[in-house]
């Protein structure tokens, strides 16, 4: 490998670093995405340049195949269809990962020293196991295979015995590596296991295991850069797989569960559920009635949802939350970590409506205020206020830290129904005699208040 590669490499890294460390604010987050993404196109560019490919046929080929399916994904797919395309994306990568390794296997000439070897196996495993556990994430997620938990008699006994099996395989191929039957031996254990690691999680659990499978993903590819002594793979692959586990880490701790609880729980449900009915009375809100209470509020939290990205209505809370403003309220945003269906949500659709930054508060910087604000507006969230977090043990909730909602003078919810969220559960929250329930699509629902407000 040239000097000139190496030194290309180490751009591209420094990029891929700076790149991930803008990206951990809304503000900076595009153009780390772009950093990364121009590093991402050095490293490929040095990469065909330094191996003297004769013929760029199949490569061309697979570049406008691969990026024309990529542009028109990313183009097409709704916000809240993300995890499931993220999840597909992190399988593609553990799948080219353990298909380089096994590629480099079938065009040895003679045997590889014993690190090449070993790394070679695990490539095949993370690979393989990134593979099938991502489709099967993608699969739940999708609504093509059902998304609560699936657990076997003796489940953890026999991941446990696979694992065992894989080690013995892994150790019997570095011993007999013309043996291919052991690295295919590897390949069919590790596809079973992908399956079984993944079908037991379910419900809010699954994005969770997202980010773990790309942290995965990230492992497989550093172990075939180790294969193909290509230092940039080595040090993107390291860093996808840090990355991931931080997300992972982040996203436990805003859920307050461990990850062998999360992995091994198997808890949650299909998510969604029926309407709860209505065996409690609830106030429901006419919007005449609900534009009143807006206009006399001093102060608002606004608290975003889920519902509001599938409403898509964004833009028309920000209209409203700008009059608000212009009437002389103070108009604030509380964002908590794991609302909407994948870390960031929340941010990135405010951000799409040009909400400005400093009017976004994560939990820890506004939990404490709920209790002196006057409204809450709490607009498709449901888990994230659910007070059930905090005192039903038996809920899938529980410990999870809540937005303190039910701690504003009055509160004003908009969504469609009484259903719950995510996570399957009744909110009391809807029942308090201090909540108002406004019906209706929420985009639907903002635009009426706005005219009435306007008018
Ligand atoms: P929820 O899923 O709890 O609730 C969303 C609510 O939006 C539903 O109750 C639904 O009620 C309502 N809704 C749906 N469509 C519309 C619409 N068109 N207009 C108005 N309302 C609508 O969302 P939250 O954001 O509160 O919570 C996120 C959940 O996802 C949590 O359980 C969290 O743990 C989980 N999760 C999120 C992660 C993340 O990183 N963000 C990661 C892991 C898990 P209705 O049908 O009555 O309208």
């Amino acid at each position: 490998m040239s000097a000139l590669t190496n030194v290309v490499y180490l751009l591209a890294a420094a990029l891929f670093i700076f790149g991930l460390k803008l990206l951990s604010h809304p503000r900076t987050a595009r153009r780390g995405n772009l950093l990364a993404m121009i590093g991402m196109l050095l490293a490929i560019t040095m990469t065909l340049l330094d191996k003297q490919i004769l013929d760029f046929t199949f490569i061309i080929a697979g570049l406008v195949i691969g990026a024309a399916i990529g542009a028109y994904a990313a183009k097409t797919v709704q916000m809240t269809a993300m995890p499931q395309m993220v999840a597909l994306f992190n399988g593609f990568g553990g799948a080219a990962s353990a298909l380089v390794a096994y590629a480099e296997y079938l065009q040895l000439t003679s045997d590889p020293s014993l690190d090449v070897t070993i790394t070679m196996v695990l490539s095949v495993l993370i690979g393989t196991v990134t593979w099938w556990g991502s489709l099967v994430a993608f699969m739940k997620l999708q609504g093509i295979m059902r998304g609560a938990p699936i657990v076997f008699p003796l489940h953890q006994f026999w991941n446990i015995l696979m694992l065992i099996a894989v080690v013995v395989l892994g150790v019997l191929f570095t011993m007999n590596v013309s043996q291919q039957s052991y690295l295919l031996a590897i390949v069919g254990v590790a596809t079973i296991l992908g399956f079984m690691l993944v079908i037991p999680i379910g419900g809010a659990d699954m994005p969770v295991v997202i980010s773990l499978l790309n942290s995965y993903s990230g492992l497989a590819a550093a172990m075939t850069g180790f294969v193909l002594s290509n230092n940039v793979l080595i040090i993107s692959g390291a860093l996808v797989g840090a990355s991931g586990l931080i997300l992972t880490n982040i996203m436990c701790k805003a859920m307050n569960r461990s990850l062998a609880n999360v992995l091994f729980g198997a808890v949650g449900t299909d998510g969604g559920g029926g309407p709860v009915g209505d065996k409690k009375s609830v106030t429901e809100y006419s919007i005449e009635d609900a534009a009143m209470v807006l206009e006399s509020a001093q102060s608002v939290i606004i608290v975003p949802g889920y519902g509001l990205a599938v409403a898509q209505a964004q833009h028309v809370l920000q209209e409203l939350a700008s009059l608000l403003q212009q009437n002389g309220a103070t108009v604030r945003y509380a964002i908590h970590p794991v609302a909407g269906r994948m870390p960031g949500h929340m941010n990135v659709l405010l951000a799409e409506a040009n909400v400005p930054y400093d009017m976004l508060y994560e939990m820890d910087q506004i939990n404490e205020d709920f209790k002196n604000t006057d409204l809450a507006l709490v607009i498709g969230a449901n888990d994230v206020i659910n007070p059930a977090a905090r005192t039903q043990k038996d809920s899938p909730l529980f410990g999870m830290p809540i937005l303190n909602v039910d701690q504003a003078k009055s509160i004003m919810i908009i969504k469609r129904s009484l259903s719950p969220g995510f996570a399957g559960v009744d909110n009391e929250l809807f029942y308090d005699p201090k909540t108002m329930m406004v019906f209706g699509d929420a985009k639907k629902v903002l635009t009426e208040l706005l005219q009435e407000l306007k008018g």
